[in-house]
This record gives structure tokens, sequence and C-alpha cells, in this order.
């Protein structure tokens, strides 16, 4: 039988290779793209979701284009992040590995230049880059790419939110005139109309859904809860889906950073995901989520985009974007190749006019769920369990030796006895923990008791101290000790003006004399530590809990897109489970999930290299879609 990937023009070499892949059959995108793009002969817009199979709806026409015994670059391909970026250029090795001296190098940024520089110098024909370092290459004239003739702009919109489209400018001006020039979003914002216009010559357009419709495999929620109850509705959604595995969005580095301390400390396998943490740090929390050695990623838009894990059951928005077109990144990246996927909106109240928003952006209706009692959790856990034991794997070798023990052990009681009580061994501790929960769903216009809350909850300083916080912590070697220094030297005060020093592992708490505090912003205006832009911020300050803006949070500059404040966390929210009994016990094999903890040097070193183009989180807000 044809293989349908040779009925769309596919050569054997590369059909062969996508087999070995595990594709059998095209994607609705790579249906439709693949006969377009093969002819070679035009400009092409494709909106299209990440997730679809894009990659390999432009990847294998360009493998049947490109002239692989002509080692010069005949394609390049620019994509927003360093993570996208490899995960392409991955991609296309995997589908070209037959095909005789195909070449194709990642150009990104935050790794050794010196090495890509010398895979260039080899040949290549497909290039994949980020536009800061292609454009830091093409300045060093270490590329001609005088013999390209096809241009890929993968996540068009992604990159113009960036901030890339003066590097996008800069680097097609080195291309020749008749290049043809592909270009891939999931959105299609005017933005991305206007340089669609401007590069191309009458593009062919292809809509792969609706437009601006998320993929139809992804199902939408919201749960709407009081303010104060949005990390024990978050753990409670976690809890009652024993097999999650999510991300978890939040606006800001600093609740994202929160969130996922407070999440690790009651016992979840979870870890966070932003711009504060080196690329070293970030590439092994992705490698751990990727591996599935981690449940929950907490994570700001930007350190998530092209985050292109498969089988992620699970999107929550624990914050609702600032802009509504994040809400399509977002939930892309569940309901990945074909899989099924829950977009989740924890939200007030408040909150509903977004939700409606986004229905009528996506075209598709969200559902009003509604958070599961203490009960239901503790019943599907015990299902979840039971089913566990049910389909373990018994090492007979092993554990044969035991059973006459076991069984003399258990000789005084009836097998219901014996179920019961392995059952319970976990069910008890959920039951503990979930007997007395409260109902957290809010009704509609219930905003009862808010302000006291946060009030509450901010951070506050001891009396006569003002508390800051600090973007350094255990993981980039301070002690306390080196701690009270850096804030001395660098605030100019003396050490008995300052006061607690609350060490954390990315980032600390430091206590100061109310009338120092200014000071030390002036001291840190311009600090860096291993080439880190050092930040402090009001603990507290704005007062909003989990991410909620209030008052019109006032932006801040460099770091575009971080709210400050909020250092006070969850501290008050739901008590019950603060490094519950949850973890006694550790994680007994049958168990919900990795309650064994982790130390904080799980998180690896710290420091050093920022991903490429700086602190861009947050992009350049201002010219995307505002609720
Ligand atoms: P992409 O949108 O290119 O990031 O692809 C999303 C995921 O779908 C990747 O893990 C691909 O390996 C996978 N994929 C792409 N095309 C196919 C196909 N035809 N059959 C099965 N899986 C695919």
């Amino acid at each position: 039988m044809t293989n349908p990937f040779q009925l769309l023009g596919i050569s054997d070499d590369v059909v062969n290779a996508v087999k070995d892949l595990g594709f059998e059959t095209p994607t609705p995108i790579q249906e439709q793209s693949i006969p377009v793009l093969l002819e070679g002969t035009n400009d092409f817009v494709g909106l299209a979701q990440t997730g679809t199979g894009k990659t390999a709806a432009f990847g294998l026409p360009l493998l049947e284009l490109i002239d692989f015994k002509v080692n010069k670059p005949q394609a390049l391909i620019l994509c927003p992040t360093r993570e996208l970026c490899l995960q392409i250029a991955n991609d296309l090795k995997n589908f070209s590995k037959n095909v005789a001296n195909a070449h194709v190098v990642a150009v990104y940024g935050g790794a050794n230049i010196m090495q890509q520089l010398r895979e260039i110098r080899q040949g290549v024909q497909i290039v994949v880059a980020t536009p800061g370092r292609m454009l830091d290459i093409i300045g060093r004239k270490a590329i001609d790419f005088t013999s390209v003739k096809y241009v890929v702009l993968d996540e068009a919109d992604e990159m113009l939110n960036m901030g890339f489209q003066d590097d996008i400018n800069d680097i097609l001006s080195t291309t020749p005139d008749d290049k043809k020039t592909w270009l891939f979003s999931a959105t299609m914002p005017a933005e991305v109309r206007r340089i669609a216009k401007k590069y191309m010559n009458d593009p062919v357009e292809l809509t792969m859904g609706t437009k601006n419709t998320g993929n139809v495999n992804i199902e939408h929620e919201y749960y709407i809860v009081r303010a104060r109850d949005k990390y024990a509705a978050l753990k409670r959604i976690v809890d009652f889906n024993p097999e999650i595995f999510a991300v978890v969005f939040c606006k800001t580095k600093l609740d994202t950073q929160d969130i996922a301390e407070h999440l690790i400390k009651d016992g979840y396998n979870a870890d966070a995901l932003h711009g504060d943490l080196s690329q070293q740090q970030r590439d092994k929390v992705m490698q751990r989520f990727r591996e599935r050695n981690m449940q929950l990623l907490i994570a700001t838009d930007v350190a998530a985009r092209g985050i292109d894990v498969n089988n992620v059951t699970h999107v929550i928005n624990y914050s609702l974007p600032d802009e509504i077109e994040s809400y399509t990144h977002r939930s892309g990246r569940t309901g990945r190749a074909g899989k099924t996927g829950i977009s989740i909106c924890i939200i007030n109240s408040k909150e509903l006019g977004k939700i409606r928003q986004l229905e009528r952006i996506i075209g598709k209706q969200f559902t009003k769920a509604e958070l599961p009692t203490g009960f239901d959790v503790c019943e599907k856990q015990l299902f979840s369990l039971v089913h566990k034991v049910h389909n373990v794997e018994v090492n007979n070798e092993q554990i044969d030796q035991y059973i006459p023990r076991i069984m003399d052990e258990f000789a005084d009681l009836s097998k219901e006895d014996v179920i019961k009580r392995f059952a319970s061994l976990e069910f008890n501790r959920f039951l503990d923990y979930y007997s007395k929960a409260p109902d957290l769903n809010a009704a509609v216009g219930d905003d009862r008791g808010e302000r006291g809350e946060r009030g509450e909850r901010r951070g506050r300083g001891s009396e006569g101290y003002t508390r800051l916080f600090i973007n350094l912590g255990s993981v980039d070697e301070f002690t306390r000790g080196d701690m009270l220094s850096f804030i001395c030297n660098n605030g100019k005060i003396a050490g008995k003006s300052v006061g607690k020093i609350d060490l954390k592992g990315v980032f600390s708490f430091f206590e100061v004399e109310d009338d120092v505090a200014d000071k030390v912003f002036e001291g840190f205006k311009s600090v860096e530590f291993n080439g880190r832009q050092v930040r402090i911020e009001k603990s507290g300050d704005g007062g909003r809990e989990g991410g909620e803006r209030r008052g019109g949070g006032e932006r801040r500059g460099g770091f575009g897109g971080e709210r400050r404040g909020g250092g006070g966390g969850f501290r008050g929210g739901d008590r019950r489970s603060g490094g519950s009994g949850r973890r006694e016990g550790g994680n007994s094999g049958g168990g919900f999930r990795d309650f064994s903890g982790r130390s904080r040097d799980d998180k690896g070193g710290n420091s050093g290299g920022r991903r490429e183009g700086g602190n861009r989180e947050g992009g350049s807000g201002e010219r995307r879609k505002k609720w």
C-alpha cells in the first residue's frame, strides 16, 4: 500500500524516516500545506496552532526542494525561542536522517557561538535560528545567505510579540529578493498581517481550523473561586486528577516562583520556569518535565513559549493572561499531536466577562465547572490507587522470598481486611486533609471578604522595617552573612539597619529600617550579579493575591510584564495543607505523586547566561490586544 506521505509527493528516504518517528498519516495541516509548498513557487501564510504537525508541514517540503549536493544555506527558519529552535532543528535532522549530505544547524542564544560558527563553516543547507543570535552571526560575516531560496517565519506572532521585528528585517535584508517566504502563525493580529504584506508576494493562505480557534482537541473550563481560595482550588484540581501532567500559567515571575515553592512545600512534584532562572536552570527544569519526572510546571507566558512536550493533560490558567492572544498559546501546550487536553481557568466572578471575550475569540464555549468536594477528591484518589495496585507489575523474583513472612503477618486478617488496610494507607491521608474541606466554589458576584484577606496577606516587615524581595538566594551560593554584606555594600547602609534575612532558593526577602529603604532601592538600581540584573522590590507592595491586579498594578520597566509585590504569596491561604501530613511516609509506592519532597539543589546551579534577548519576559506588551 502506498504511504499517504508518498501520495503527497514526499520521497522514499524521507517517508521512511517519518515512519520511524511513528508518523503514519499526515495531520490535516500537513495534508493541506505539503502539496502547496512542494511547488516551491509561492509565498505562503499558514494560520495554524502549535502542536498540529506544523514542523513537518514545512520541513518535509523543504527537504524535497533543497539541493543537498550544494553545501550552502538554502533555507533559513526563524523562530522565537531557543527551545523551539532546538526542537525544529532536531525534527529536521530526524526527517533527513536518510538523505545524503543533509546538514541542519541550530543557531540560538545562550549557547557557545564558536560551536555554531564551526558547524556553519563546515557547510549547512538548513539554518534554524532565533533572531538575536542569527543577527550576531550575520554581523560577524560568518554566513552567506545569497543562496537562500526559502525563509520560514515560524510562530510569527510570537516573534513580533517578543520585539524581534527589527531583527527580522535586518536578517531578511541579507537574503535574495526572489526567495520564497513561508509564514506560520497561531494568531493573525494586524502586525502579522502587515509583515505578511511587506515580505510576501501574493501568498497562498491556508487556515487550519478556524481563525484564532484553539485546537479542536482542547476542552475549555473555568472555575469561579474567591481570590483567597485560588491556591486551594489549584490543589483541589490537581488532587482530583491523579494522573495530571500540567503547565500552570501565572502572570508574573514572582507568582510563578511563589506558587511553585508552595506546591513543593505541600508535597507536590512541581517546579518553576521563568525568566529569572539562568538558561542552565531552565534547561534542567524542562528536562525534568519532558522526562515526566515532574507533574506540574509553573510558568510565565514568555518562559513557556515554544514548549513542545507531548501528553500535557491540562493547562491551568492560575491567572488569566494580560493579553487575550496569549490564551491561545497557553492552551496550545495541551491537546498536541491528536491528543485531547483540558484548558482550565481559575477566575473570580469579576473575570467572567473575560471568559466571554475568550469564547468569542476562540469561537468555542467554555464549560463552567464546579470544584470537586473533598469527598469527591478522596474517592477519586482511592480508585486511582486501587487501579494502580491492580495494574502494578510484580517483581516475583524479588518479592517471593518475603511472601511467607508477609502471609504470616496477615494470617489473622481476611482478604477483605488486608485490602481495606492497604487502601487506607493512602486514603487516610487524603481523608484527613479533606474531611473538613470547605466548598471552594464561589457564586457569581461573590467577592466576600476579599479586601481584608488581601491586606493580611501582604508580606509586611516587622515594626519599623520595610520587607524587600531580592532575586538572589541560596542557589546563588549566598549565605545569610553573604547576603548581609551584599545588602550593606550595595545599599550603602550599616549592618545594624538590616533586619531579618529570609534566604530562599532563587530569591530571598530581607528587612531594612524604614528610613533607609529608599537608599537601598537607589543603591541597587544597576547592580549585577554574575551577569544578571539584581532586582529588589517591596514585598507585598501592590498587595494583590495570586497575580491579581489591584488598583491597576504598576508595570515595571526593565522587567516588562512583571508586577510589583505579592511576595507574601499564600500565607493564610489553605493552611491545612502547609507541609501537612501528606509528606509523611514519603511516596508509598501506590502513591499519588512523588511525596518524597526534593532538596533545593535539584534546581541546579544558578546565575550566569541569560537567554537570548536578555530579559524579555512580558515582551513588548503594548502592541498586544488587552482585555
Ligand atoms: P509540531 O506542531 O510540528 O510541533 O508537532 C507536534 C507533535 O506532533 C510533535 O511531537 C510531532 O512529532 C508530532 N507529529 C507531527 N506530525 C505527525 C504525524 N503525521 N503523525 C504523528 N505525529 C506527528
